[in-house]
């Protein structure tokens, strides 16, 4: 059994229920909030392996919850899935900009659900318990079993994604990789995230390590590539 903890944001009871019941059934150990200021509240008190978020709350809305979760040391680096409308598009875009992981379109099936929460809680795990080598690249410092990064010794502070996307790269140097094939390493294989979502984690990137930002070289009609 799992046995993770996952805290839901949805303040529709119906699908708040139907996602606690299928996250129970399948041995996780869930949580809801019906807002956004009760979703910080337990985060804070006890930060969950996981955050599934709705993005349409009333009062505080979930790119709000988002925003203050990325900012705060100790729910920064806890996984979240948006979960968004068909007319919430825009916002998805914001939402990955804010420091979220990943989105999923309401509606959605709960096989579809769990599929993904079993993918990012093993991608957390393994995170967890790499204990993999610092790299040094330039300026750049990477420190895998920390979850650190350091440009010019000053500390950088990544979501769990770009963290990912950044470490898997500067990994392969001088390699180029499809948007596709950073998907699958970051996130493992059948993974269905858009390639959208690793552009904007890469803006992101390119923004957060300043100086070192331009390492990250786009290959045109390609994909991306860690600078040798
Ligand atoms: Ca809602």
């Amino acid at each position: 059994m799992p046995n993770e903890r996952i805290l839901i944001v949805e303040d529709e009871k119906d699908i708040q229920e139907l996602i606690r019941y299928n996250l129970a059934q399948a041995g996780y150990r869930p949580t809801a909030a019906g807002t956004g200021e009760e979703a910080l509240k337990l985060a804070r008190r006890q930060p969950p392996d996981l955050i599934l978020l709705d993005l349409m709350l009333p009062k505080m809305d979930g790119l709000e919850v988002c925003r203050m979760l990325s900012a705060d040391s100790q729910t920064r680096h806890v996984p979240i899935i948006m979960l968004t409308a068909k007319s919430e598009e825009a916002d998805v875009i914001t939402g990955l900009q804010m420091g979220a992981d990943d989105y999923m379109t309401k509606p959605f099936s709960p096989r579809v659900l769990l599929a993904r929460v079993k993918t990012v809680l093993r991608r957390k795990r393994r995170a967890e318990t790499g204990a993999a080598e610092p790299l040094r690249r330039g300026e750049l410092f990477i420190h895998p079993g920390r979850r650190e990064v350091r440009v010019k010794n000053k500390s950088v502070e990544l979501t769990f994604s770009e963290f990912g996307i950044v470490y898997y790269l500067a990994q392969h140097a001088g390699w180029v990789y499809t948007r596709e094939q950073i998907v699958d390493a970051v996130h493992g294989a059948d993974y269905p995230v858009t390639d959208r979502s690793i552009d904007v984690q890469i803006v992101n990137l390119r923004r957060k390590l300043g100086a070192s930002g331009d390492l990250l070289e786009t290959v045109r009609g390609v994909g991306y590539r860690f600078k040798e």
